[in-house]
C-alpha cells in the first residue's frame, strides 16, 4: 500500500522525524511513501507554511530516497497554489501535491468558519482552484478537493448544485494530466469521511473512470502515516477501481490494490 502525503519536521506544523515515518511505514507494510512538506506559494497570507530552505529539504529527502531499502521513498512537495501567484516548477521532485489553502482576500482557513451561505463559499473555493490550477503542469495530484469542509461550521458536504463545477475541475485535471489525492486525515475525526468525500469520489470515478488516484494521510505525526490507506483501497475496489498511482521522477506508476 502507499501514502504520498506525509509531513516531516521540515513543515512548521509537524515534528515527525523521517526515521520514525519510515519505521511506521514498515510496520504497516507500506510499499511506497512520499514526503510532501508544505510550500505555500502565496506568502502574503498570514498562515502560509513553507519549508524554510527548499534545497536543504530536497537534499535531506533525497538522502532517504537513496538509502531506504524495501520501501520506495519518494520526494514530494505540497505546493500551496493560488490564483494570485505565478506557476512553479522544480523537476528534482518526483511529484507535487497541489493544494488550495485559502481564498484571495480571506485571511485564514483555520478554526471554525461561519458563513451565511456555504454553497457560495464552496463555489468561490472551486473557482479559485480552477484559476490556480491553470498555472501548473508538473506531474502530481490535487490535494484535499473539498478542504473547506474541515473548517466550515457544521461540516457541510459540497452541495449537488456544484457538481457541474467539480466536473470542470475533473476535466481540467485530465487535460493537464494531474491526478487526485484521497486524503484520509479526517476519517477518524470531526466528520469521519475522506477528502474528497465518499460521494465526491464516486463522482470522480463516474467522470474519469478512476484516473490517476493516489492516497494520502496528510500525517503531521509519524503514527498517522498510512493509517487509512488500506481502508481507502477497499473502498476504491468496491467502486471497481483496481489501481492507484504514484509518481517517480514525474512519471506516473501504477500500483495494484
Ligand atoms: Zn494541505
Ligand atoms: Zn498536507
Amino acid at each position: 500500500m502507499l501514502d504520498l502525503h506525509i509531513h516531516s519536521f521540515f513543515s512548521p506544523d509537524s515534528s515527525s522525524k523521517i526515521e520514525d515515518i519510515i519505521q511506521n511505514a514498515r510496520h504497516l507494510d507500506l510499499k511506497i511513501i512520499g514526503i510532501a512538506d508544505h510550500y505555500d506559494l502565496e506568502e502574503r497570507i498570514p498562515y502560509a507554511y513553507r519549508v524554510k530552505n527548499i534545497d536543504e529539504y530536497f537534499k535531506s529527502i533525497d538522502f532517504y530516497s537513496k538509502n531506504t531499502d524495501e520501501i520506495i521513498f519518494l520526494k514530494g512537495l505540497e505546493v500551496g497554489i493560488q490564483s494570485t501567484v505565478d506557476g512553479f516548477e522544480d523537476d528534482r521532485f518526483d511529484y507535487f501535491i497541489y493544494s488550495v489553502h485559502g481564498l484571495p482576500g480571506v485571511e485564514d482557513m483555520s478554526g471554525e468558519i461561519i458563513v451565511e451561505n456555504y454553497e457560495k463559499f464552496y463555489e468561490e473555493y472551486f473557482d479559485e482552484m480552477l484559476k490556480a490550477l491553470e498555472k501548473f503542469n508538473q506531474a502530481g495530484f490535487l490535494g484535499h478537493l473539498d478542504y473547506p469542509r474541515r473548517y466550515l461550521k457544521g461540516k457541510p458536504e459540497v452541495p449537488e448544485s456544484l457538481y457541474r463545477k467539480l466536473n470542470d475541475i475533473f476535466t481540467l485535471l485530465k487535460e493537464k494530466n494531474i491526478g487526485i489525492e484521497i486524503n484520509t486525515s479526517n476519517m477518524d475525526r470531526i466528520f469521519f469521511d475522506t477528502l474528497p468525500s465518499y460521494k465526491l469520489i464516486k463522482e470522480y470515478v463516474k467522470a474519469t473512470g478512476g484516473k490517476l488516484i493516489t492516497i494520502g494521510s496528510d500525517a503531521h505525526s509519524a503514527e498517522r502515516v498510512g493509517k487509512f490507506s488500506y481502508k481507502v483501497a477497499e473502498m476504491l475496489k468496491e467502486l471497481r477501481v483496481k489501481t492507484v498511482y504514484y509518481c517517480k521522477n514525474g512519471e506516473y506508476q501504477e500500483f495494484m490494490i
